[in-house]
């Protein structure tokens, strides 16, 4: 049997008609840069996440880049972020020329520990990127608390968890912003690259229209540096269309996380993987991946097991950003994030996608208790 980790194919075949039409018809357009789909994309997405505004951009990098240039962060600043993520996420930080200061991460949620957050604020300290990783929000009450007490920006990086929710709150609308990707892999996948930032200050949403335009404001009038971070209306108009399916897709991620569950606490497995915890604050997981710890250094031995068997996995993420050999000049070494480094040695993601049926889950847990019997 063949289990791929993502199969985009099946989701894409049931909107086929719908999306071509959708295509066509800005195609006879020819408007392909910002205009009415741009604008309606952004209000449907914005009210998704439970915020007044978001700014449609060209990616979830570009989303983390333009919210810390609004700001006005750069070169002399230090922002507080998660080692255990994906590169953009400190790769934003370093752009723009300030300096990412690591917190490690909770080994629960593998989301920044709060608890670990104050010791690292400086006097030139500006902000705070939390990363609500996999899926699951990371823990916003006391950050936000911690970044109103020194008057720190919070800026989530949601770009796994769009349509995840913190104390019954949606992500992206708890800090002053929130930053969405939709590359293809994400719970809402593009066709190709995009990502929208959200906001509830109008003044932030103003800013972000002129930086996401070479902030010109009028045309060919330069009041900032901005950049090109336009969204395609192509994409605006393909996720419009994609948005309306997004509450089944994270339904059946949810169903798949809750099979998978079910099949190891019936296994022979036992204590040689841990699952996904889940947080000790009320969150809705929407499960963008299922990464499960392997024990007793087996997990390179059992990714290579599953991909013989036909089944995809893998690793995010193989080495924290804290030792990644662009942050060098950081002055990081192993062993100070102890739990990050640990998680990078033992994590591994299973196939969750909406679509991935029973039997599937079935053979994926069957392999794994062999592997590792
Ligand atoms: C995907 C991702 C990004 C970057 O998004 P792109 O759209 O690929 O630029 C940033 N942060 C995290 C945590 C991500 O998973």
């Amino acid at each position: 049997m063949q289990v791929p980790l993502l199969d985009l194919k099946t989701q894409y075949m049931g909107m086929k008609d719908e999306i071509l039409r959708e295509i066509g018809a800005l195609c006879d357009s020819q408007h392909f840069i910002l205009g009415e789909k741009v604008e309606s994309f952004e209000k449907e997405c914005a009210e998704y996440c439970g915020c007044k505004y978001a700014c449609g951009v060209s990616s979830g990098s570009d989303a983390l880049i333009i919210a810390l240039m609004v700001e006005g962060i750069g070169p002399g600043d230090e922002v507080i972020t998660s080692p255990f993520s994906f590169f953009a996420t400190a790769g934003a930080i370093a752009r723009v020329g300030a300096k990412p200061v690591f917190v490690d991460i909770n080994p629960k949620t593998y989301n920044i520990d709060p608890a670990r957050i104050e010791d690292k604020i400086t006097p030139k300290t500006k902000a705070i990127i939390p990363v609500h990783l996999f899926g699951q929000a990371a823990d916003m009450s006391p950050i936000m608390e911690i970044a109103n007490k020194h008057n720190l920006i919070v800026v989530e990086d949601a770009a796994q968890a769009i349509g995840s929710e913190y104390e019954g709150k949606r992500i992206g609308s708890i800090g002053h912003y929130g930053c969405f990707s939709f590359f293809p892999s994400k719970n809402l996948g593009a066709f190709g690259d995009g990502g929208i930032v959200t906001t509830n200050d109008e003044k932030r949403f103003e800013l972000l229209k002129i930086f996401r335009n070479h902030g010109a404001q009028p045309k060919y009038y330069h009041k900032y540096i901005g950049g090109n971070f336009r969204i395609d209306a192509m994409q605006a108009a393909i996720l419009s269309i994609k948005i309306k399916h997004l509450e089944e897709w994270h339904a059946a991620r949810q169903k798949n996380a809750a099979e998978y569950r079910d099949l190891f606490a019936k296994s022979s497995i036992g204590s040689k993987i841990q699952l996904p915890a889940k947080a000790e604050y009320r969150v809705r997981h929407i499960y963008n991946q299922f990464s499960i710890l392997v024990m007793d250094d087996k997990r390179d031995m059992l990714k290579d097991s599953l991909n013989k068997a036909g089944i995809g996995s893998d690793i995010y993420y193989p080495v924290p950003l804290h030792l990644q050999e662009c942050f060098q000049y950081l002055g990081y070494k192993a062993g100070d994030m102890p739990i990050s480094e640990d998680t990078c040695k033992k994590i591994l993601a299973l196939p969750i996608y909406p679509e991935s049926t029973s039997e599937q889950r079935k053979y994926v847990v069957s392999v794994i208790e062999r592997a590792l019997a």
